[in-house]
């Protein structure tokens, strides 16, 4: 496995390196969700293509300092994780090597990142579009893999490569969870033992609310069960359309129910689908 700090390193590394070339674009950290996006890349790469991971905890996507200066960096586990999983090379750059101090280009979308994560969270979306751009120009990657677990990202990635033209596929992979049902996160060990014991009430509520069909009633359902927790905190709690991401109040389509809970100052997000 070979390690880039650089960009040039790596676009140094990957050239003529054997294709396909599969990114998976992460901020380290890693769970079992994070090497179910390698095993994916994997199996899109075949045994002989190149699996790159990027490790990156990117700076211009935190709308809060605290949550950036808390976000765990196990470097040199993360590196043993991927090793264990057969990636061929890791992109682990630090924030200088990536930004110009007076850098003044950002990518910007306008529709699918407004709501949900991108309403309590100014300017996050700009943040991954642009560092995800980045990293596949650096990469040149034929592929990249990303978690539903952040569908909202999902499809903003999905909606800048349609339109700006970026010649990359994007896949999906589904959402790894503890044994309790709570989605894996890098967060998740910032939580308190009583916070981590009360966190799948998250999942529940959602699953549960899912499977009412009125959406009024959905909602209320959800907000209950979260709230009657005094640990957790609701940061949103939404009935979006799985297509363009805006609030609904009938399901007439796929859609999903989707919400950011603080646990102290831990926002962990979920979301679980509602059909017609
Ligand atoms: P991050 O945790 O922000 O570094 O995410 C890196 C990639 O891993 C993103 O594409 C996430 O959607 C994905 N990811 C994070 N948590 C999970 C999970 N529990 N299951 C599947 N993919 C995940």
């Amino acid at each position: 496995m070979k390690l880039a700090e650089t960009g040039e390193a790596l676009r140094e590394i990957l050239k003529g390196a054997p294709r396909p070339c599969v990114l998976v674009p992460t901020m380290g950290a890693f769970h079992a969700g994070h090497v179910s996006l390698m095993e994916r890349a994997r199996e899109m790469a075949g045994p002989h293509g190149s699996v790159v991971v990027s490790i990156f905890v990117n700076p211009i996507q935190f709308d809060r300092a605290a949550d950036l200066d808390a976000y765990p960096r196990p470097l040199t586990r993360d590196l043993a994780t991927c090793r264990a999983a057969g990636v061929d090379v890791v992109f682990a750059p630090d924030a200088a090597s990536m930004y110009f101090p007076d850098r003044s280009v950002t990518v910007t979308e306008t529709m699918l990142s407004r709501g949900l994560c991108g309403a309590t969270r100014p300017g996050h979306f700009d943040g991954v579009c642009t560092v995800v751009l980045k990293l596949f120009l650096l990469s040149g990657c034929d592929a990249a893999v990303f978690g539903e677990k952040d569908f909202q990202q999902l499809a903003v990635i999905r909606r800048m490569v349609r339109d700006l033209d970026v010649p990359v596929e994007i896949m999906a992979a589904p959402t790894v969870r503890e044994a309790d049902g709570l989605a894996m996160s890098s967060r998740n060990t910032r939580l308190t033992p009583e916070q981590r014991a009360d966190a799948p009430r998250i999942r529940q509520a959602l699953s549960a609310a899912a499977e009412l069909k009125n959406p009024a009633e959905a909602l209320a359902f959800a907000r209950r069960a979260i709230e009657a927790s005094p640990l957790a905190r609701i940061d949103y709690l939404t009935l979006v359309d799985a297509v363009t991401l805006q609030p609904i109040s009938e399901i007439l389509r796929p859609a999903i129910l989707a919400t950011a809970v603080f646990y102290g100052d831990v926002r962990l997000i979920d979301h679980a689908a509602v059909t017609p």
